[in-house]
């Protein structure tokens, strides 16, 4: 039985947050204890496209809700912008639309903040104090020629009162104005999975993915070769494996039924 077990084969996992451990700020159901249980088979990042806070807020934040994680756990795209930009170009000036996760983890990686028209980069995510002077100053930068990175393109966000305009809001915005980003960092991007694993320090091969949307999670997932696993506490359902064709490695009704190996066979 024991050997049967689904997540035994693997030696690192990557989670989605929302719709896998929490559904609008609140753990759902024993989601904790999963968690508690998964990090005794192997080490565990959570990977979010989540850009408004950095990892230090992210997991004070999960750990006030009743999810204990530190902060190298936790993967929001706001590290992830600034990881890449990192590596490719070492230290970059920089403006943003977004929230206080960018500058943070931006400046934690050696990027100076600058202002609209002396910025090389304009970094976006989630921005709940967009306004028109904000998306004038960034289409001043752009125009002299600063390169755009958008840290997701989620189109909404889930809150405790429904859904909230996301990421692709703003980005959307930008693209309204002729000015498509040049690269997107979060989920499905190459780049959040490749961040995620170099934390985890293995090859896609030995990781799971397990999340709750087959076009981000899962699809990104394969896109570098991981093994993945869908959970059905959240966007996707087993209707949207037919409509999409994207087809995870394992289905499971939650995330503590995976993890107590009970999946379900299409
Ligand atoms: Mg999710």
């Amino acid at each position: 039985m024991i050997l049967r077990h689904p997540l035994h084969r693997y030696r690192g996992f990557l989670l989605d947050i929302d719709g896998v451990l929490v559904r609008g700020g609140t753990p759902l159901p024993n989601a904790p204890d999963a968690l508690a249980h998964l990090r005794t088979i192997g080490p565990v990042v959570l990977l979010t496209n989540n850009s408004t806070k950095s990892r230090q807020i992210a997991a004070a934040r999960l750990s006030e809700r009743g999810v204990p994680v530190c902060a190298s756990e936790v993967i929001p795209s706001s590290f992830i912008a600034a990881r890449y930009l990192q590596r490719e170009h070492r230290s970059v000036r920089f403006w943003y639309l977004g929230e206080g996760g960018i500058p943070e983890e931006m400046a934690l990686a050696g990027h100076v903040l600058a202002e609209p028209l002396q910025a090389e980069w304009i970094v976006v995510g989630m921005d709940r104090a967009l306004t028109y002077a904000k998306l004038a100053s960034a289409l001043g930068a752009l125009l002299a020629g600063a390169r755009l990175l958008a840290t997701n393109r989620d189109a909404t966000y889930p809150t405790e009162t429904g859904l909230v305009p996301g990421g692709g809001a703003v980005v959307g915005a930008l693209e309204g104005m002729g000015f498509p980003p040049e690269v997107v960092v979060g989920k499905p991007s190459r780049i959040a999975y490749h961040v995620a694993l170099e934390a985890l320090g293995i090859a896609p091969e030995e990781a799971l993915m397990i999340g709750d949307r087959l076009e981000t999670d899962i699809a990104g997932g394969h896109g570098v070769g991981m093994d993945t696993a869908l959970v059905l506490s959240g966007i996707s359902t087993i209707a949207g494996i037919e409509q999409t064709g994207i087809r995870p490695t394992w289905v499971a009704l939650d995330f503590p039924a995976l993890v107590r190996g009970e999946v379900l066979t299409l």
